[in-house]
């Protein structure tokens, strides 16, 4: 390709609603293009990048035995009224009306037009198991598109759905696909992790996540530092502690704490590590009564100081529930927020028994400082059996402790092998054990060998084709521009004269050798356009080119030109006879 065919559209100016690097990046090496909030177009070099994602995608994808197959964006609302997403998906499903003011959407995700498909096509057992995939727009309106196609309310999506008879053919799909993962991730030449994921609303269902590891990712994941466990940070488990609680040695004292609501403002200023301070959050539940009428109820939590509430964890044991409001703190505490804690054994004495939670680690404390429930007040030299508590801990009814916290750096690894360690990753893949969720609501059965109906079980495979790009950009980058591996890369080699349009013997043996380069298959862009060397090489960083080769007049004289890899600090000069073979190498 020759850049006066092949416009590159680099850009000067960082867009100003650009906040992480891949989406500035993205804008000024001419990849992409907004169009709306979350919309984008993608120019020829960004789409020759992603095609090469869809590529190695595609690949693995069929030597798993998957077939491909392509379903409609525009989805008809009946069959997300029989599973009953259509009431539950919320606002960024994308509804419209057709001419005939029927219900449809746009596809943010296919498990209904493909559990439709195979209730139809997969009649016999003997026709089992099968995974079909497609790569293909899908749109969901995000509440806050954002860092460009990173989160976009239309991206494109790998999605493969796999059906199977029982739960060991689904294993054996799931284990494939997770290699599949592997094998594609690790083409694409990024630093990656998978990650045991939330396996939301259905419990106990397997999941793992892909994620590219880079520090400004939205996800946070835990690693053992001795083992192969890592999970999202949502889902790794905190231990209980397992050193025996220390004996309590201090008496209770009411200490005046005036305008010090934060754990750190008290940790301040009675000079005490935010540890050894109990943090009372105050939450209020939504609960159904026996007659089924919707109730609120109030809840305090217990955390250890440096701990912090982790919601998906808390959510499974609650349900839905919100932070309370000042108000409500006040009615059921008649203090302000800021000094609640576990209400003492006097004040339960006189009021409703509080709903509870402690976490793990909150209930190993001793002779910690606590909120007094009194306005400008703190506890000092609490305990809970001794102040709080009717009965021993060892004798709580079930539930009372629980982990409900973030797992921080240092906390114990939950297979027991080693300490977490945290780092921040962007989820590009997530691999999912669907089970019958789909296939029962849909009644999508085979006849099996005993000549009975059967529901088939489910997986579904996902990758984020257009995140991946944002993704490697987000990992590999420097304050040059974009620095793509070479499965990535739009082209493999920059071939750049320096002032061609002033020489002709210049110019006829930069074309030469840009014909030779295609003749032996080397993927590379011919820079003939009428600019300066310089504003010529900042272009070829900017995008990104792995390798570049430079040729000027001063080296036809010497017979020798300059080759630069896109990371090296220096310059390297080579025989002009040898630049095919050299190439050759580099690339092999
Ligand atoms: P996220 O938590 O980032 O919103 P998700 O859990 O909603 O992702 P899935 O439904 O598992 O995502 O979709 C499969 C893949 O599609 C994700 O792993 C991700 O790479 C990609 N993806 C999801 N939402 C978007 C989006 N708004 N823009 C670009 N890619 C996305
Ligand atoms: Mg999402």
């Amino acid at each position: 390709m020759r850049t006066t065919q092949f416009p590159l559209n680099t850009v000067k100016e960082t867009p100003a609603d650009a906040e992480i690097a891949s989406h500035q990046l993205m804008i000024r090496a001419g990849l992409i293009r907004k169009l709306a909030a979350g919309l984008y177009t993608w120019l020829p070099l960004g789409l020759r990048v992603m095609r090469k994602v869809e590529k190695i995608t595609r690949e693995e994808m069929e030597k798993t035995g998957a077939l491909e197959v392509l379903m409609p964006g525009l989805q008809p609302a009946e069959l997300w009224q029989e599973t009953g997403r259509w009431e539950q998906y919320g606002p960024e499903l994308a509804r419209l009306k057709d001419r005939h003011e029927r219900d449809f959407c746009l596809g943010p995700t296919h498990e209904e037009i493909i559990t439709d498909l195979a209730r139809n096509e997969i009649k016999s057992y003997k026709q089992l198991p099968i995974t079909y995939y497609q790569i293909q727009s899908k749109f969901r309106d995000e509440i806050r598109p954002r860092f460009g196609v990173m989160r976009s309310r239309e991206f494109i999506m790998k999605d493969a759905y796999s059906f199977h008879l029982d739960q060991e053919s689904l294993q054996e799909t799931y284990d494939a696909m997770y290699q599949a993962y592997t094998n594609i991730f690790n083409h694409l030449g990024l630093k990656f992790r998978a990650v045991i994921a939330d396996s939301g609303s259905i419990g106990g269902a397997v999941s793992h996540e892909f994620h590219v590891l880079a520090d400004s990712g939205e996800d946070a994941i835990a690693f053992s530092t001795d083992s192969e466990y890592a999970a999202n940070v949502e889902q790794a488990e905190a231990l209980q502690p397992t050193s025996p609680r220390s004996i309590p040695s201090k008496e209770l004292e009411k200490i005046p704490t005036p305008g010090q609501k934060s754990i750190s403002e008290v940790s301040e200023s009675l000079g005490i590590a935010p540890q050894e301070i109990l943090k009372t959050l105050a939450y209020v539940q939504k609960v159904k009564t026996p007659q089924n009428e919707d109730k609120e109820a109030f809840w305090l939590l217990y955390l250890r100081g440096d701990h912090e509430l982790n919601e998906i964890k808390t959510r499974k044991i609650l349900g839905e529930f919100r932070p309370a409001t000042d108000e409500e703190i006040e009615q059921h505490l008649k203090c302000r927020a800021g000094y609640i804690g576990p209400p003492s054994k006097e004040l339960l004495k006189k009021s409703e028994p509080f709903n509870w939670i402690a976490d793990r680690s909150a209930i190993h404390m001793v002779d910690f400082v606590c909120g007094a429930n009194e306005s400008g007040f703190h506890l000092k030299g609490c305990n809970w059996e001794k102040d709080f508590l009717e009965i021993p801990i060892s004798k709580l009814p079930k539930g009372h402790v629980a982990d409900i916290r973030k797992i921080v750096e240092g906390d114990p690894s939950p297979d027991g092998k080693g300490q977490i360690t945290l780092a921040r990753g962007i989820e590009v893949g997530h691999i999912f054990q669907l089970g019958t969720k789909y296939s029962e609501s849909m009644k999508a059965g085979v006849i099996n060998e005993g000549g009975k109906n059967q529901i088939m079980i489910m997986g579904c495979y996902g990758i984020g084709i257009s995140r991946v790009v944002a993704a490697a950009i987000e990992q590999n980058h420097d304050d040059k521009g974009i620095i793509w591996s070479a499965n990535l890369a739009p082209f493999q080699v920059a071939l750049c004269p320096m002032n061609m349009h002033k020489s002709e013997r210049l110019k006829a043996a930069s074309e030469k050798l840009y014909q030779d380069l295609l003749a032996a298959g080397i993927d590379v862009l011919f820079d003939d356009r009428k600019v300066r060397a310089g504003f010529m090489f900042s272009d070829m960083e900017l995008i990104g080119i792995p390798h570049c080769i430079v040729v000027g007049d001063r080296g036809l004289d010497s017979g020798t030109v300059e080759y630069k890899a896109r990371t090296a600090e220096a310059n390297e000069e080579i025989p002009f006879a040898d630049v095919i073979d050299f190439l050759k190498e580099k690339l092999a």
